[in-house]
């Protein structure tokens, strides 16, 4: 063959190659903190799978979620956007929402969808279902949905470990049993959680070997229930911890999170196969040694300190991601916009998508990042604004408050329920590099800090002039009929609602911590 021939087939195969459509996985954890894994540095955590993936990829230091609660973060994660466009806010959904994620909204799945992806959903939802199911997943771009639709604590909780050992609380028990969708239809409730995390990796990895099969590029996002309150875990993570139910349910995430790994190295996909690891807000502080760890920041789930947002984060594609660590500052925001282009596909240009393409940091682990980040509270109103704004390594907050997911007694009083929403003028300034902890507030008086709260006033002021809000979805309330029931028009209501005849709750056993 001549030489020029095979220098030209080696073009065509380079470039066949650079054409092949990535699949892309979103693992995404639930109240996971930024100390939680031994790969960012928890001391009794085993996670060997995720600190595999961290030694393998590319391990964030300053990666950020919209919000340290539920539905917010989810939909800025598929949406690109912060939740006050989105409409995802006040607060979280709850079992019988009557909103949800306007149809309107583009998500990553419908992104990719257009682009000749198979996409599926295992795992948690949380962006609604609505009294026609009208916002189940199938109605934003998934093709497949296996999963709850919200957190297994928004609804009354049985047995969390093995053999029979009771959740740690009643959860919610004026909601309908937990229920275990398949596409737009209840196939288990209540759901077992001692199999769920089971059924949750035989759907992922069954979708993973589907798709290598046709040669169709896919995209999975695998939406954990773990590590959301109440702990569960199968027999074979019950007491694998030695740091106690949290541990247990950590090891069988971990566990599930191998098996997606294996499913992508025994399909042969590895290398065409982009991974990323976050979580959706920080760790429940206020369940004690059953919640998890926000590492060096202060606060945790519900508030904007660091602990509610700052998020442990990891990129994985061998042969495109080099192994290493990034200070750029980078949110879930930019995965939309990154993904986007990574296959091609235009980003909307009728809304303002707030993510930036975060390519660099990622394809060469250099500069790239965003230059700021807005903090919103789980309850955010136009009159109050953002709360704080992440500035280069600068941090003001314009409005600090505590949440009543804190007891009074929670040792740090900035977090609890008794500190009220704090307005600051001129706003508190901390130096996050220097101090992560949130403790020590600059003197913004004179030179240099005056200058620096003088370019985040600046960044504020042109941000919000231009911020139209969304109606507020979570506002409209909750309704029997929005309560997701296997057997609908059952009675007694809402225990009923089970696919099998035994009543819920009727034969449970109680946790001896309630007695
Ligand atoms: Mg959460």
């Amino acid at each position: 063959m001549e030489l020029n021939v095979v220098i030209i087939l080696g073009l065509l195969v380079a470039i066949t190659s650079c054409l092949e459509k990535p699949n892309i996985v979103i693992l995404f954890a639930d109240d996971l903190g930024w100390g939680d894994l031994g790969c960012y540095g928890h001391p009794t955590s085993t996670s060997p799978n995720l600190d595999k993936m961290a030694a393998e990829g590319l391990k964030f230091m300053n990666f950020y979620s919209t919000s340290p609660i539920c539905s917010p973060s989810r939909a800025s994660l598929l949406t690109g956007r912060y939740q006050v466009r989105t409409g995802m806010y006040p607060g979280a959904l709850e079992c019988g929402s009557i909103g949800g994620l306007p149809w309107n909204e583009t998500t990553i799945a419908a992104q990719l969808k257009q682009a000749g992806y198979g996409t599926a959903i295992v795992g948690k939802w949380h962006l609604g279902v609505g009294r026609e199911q009208q916002y189940l997943p199938t109605n934003y771009g998934f093709d497949y949905f296996l999963g709850l639709p919200y957190s297994h604590d928004m609804c009354p909780c049985y047995v969390c470990f093995y053999p029979q050992e009771a959740c740690y609380d009643d959860c919610r028990p004026e909601s309908t049993p937990c229920p275990l969708y398949e596409n737009d239809k209840i196939i288990q409730q209540p759901a077992d959680f001692l199999k769920l995390s089971e059924t949750y990796s035989s759907a992922a990895t069954g979708f993973i070997h589907q798709m290598a099969a046709k040669k169709k590029p896919f995209f999975l996002y695998m939406a954990f229930q773990h590590t959301h309150h109440p702990q569960f875990s199968s027999k074979m993570f019950t007491n694998s911890s030695i740091r106690g139910t949290f541990g247990d349910s950590l090891n069988e995430m971990d566990w599930q999170v191998g098996k997606i790994f294996d499913a992508i190295h025994g399909a042969g996909i590895a290398k065409n196969t982009f991974v990323f690891f976050t979580s959706d807000n920080g760790p429940s502080l206020f369940r004690g040694v059953r919640g998890g760890s926000a590492g060096p920041f202060r606060c945790g789930k519900g508030t904007t300190y660091e602990g509610g947002v700052r998020m442990p984060a990891i990129a994985w594609w061998p042969g495109r991601i080099a192994p290493g660590v990034t200070s750029e500052l980078t949110a879930t925001l930019d995965l939309f916009p990154t993904i986007s282009n990574l296959v091609n596909i235009a980003v909307p240009t009728d809304r303002v998508i707030d993510g930036i393409d975060m390519s660099t940091v990622l394809f060469a682990n250099t500069e790239g990042g965003r230059e700021s980040l807005m903090y919103y509270p789980p309850n955010p109103t136009p009159s109050q604004g953002v709360f704080a704004i992440r500035y280069k390594e600068y941090k003001a907050h314009y409005y600090t408050a505590g949440t009543g997911l804190y007891p009074k007694y929670y040792p740090d009083p900035a977090c609890n329920y008794t500190k009220n929403a704090t307005h600051y003028d001129p706003p508190l300034l901390f130096n996050l590099n220097q101090d992560p902890g949130e403790l020590n507030p600059l003197n913004t008086s004179g030179f240099p800090y005056k200058e620096i709260v003088d370019t985040i006033n600046q960044i504020k002021i042109k941000f919000e002039a231009a911020v139209t809000w969304a109606e507020p979805e979570i506002s409209k309330g909750v309704s029997n009929d929005s309560k997701p029931c296997a057997k609908p028009g059952c009675t007694p209501f809402p225990q009923c609602c089970t696919t099998n005849d035994i009543v819920p709750g009727t034969t449970r056993i109680i946790h001896p911590g309630l007695l």
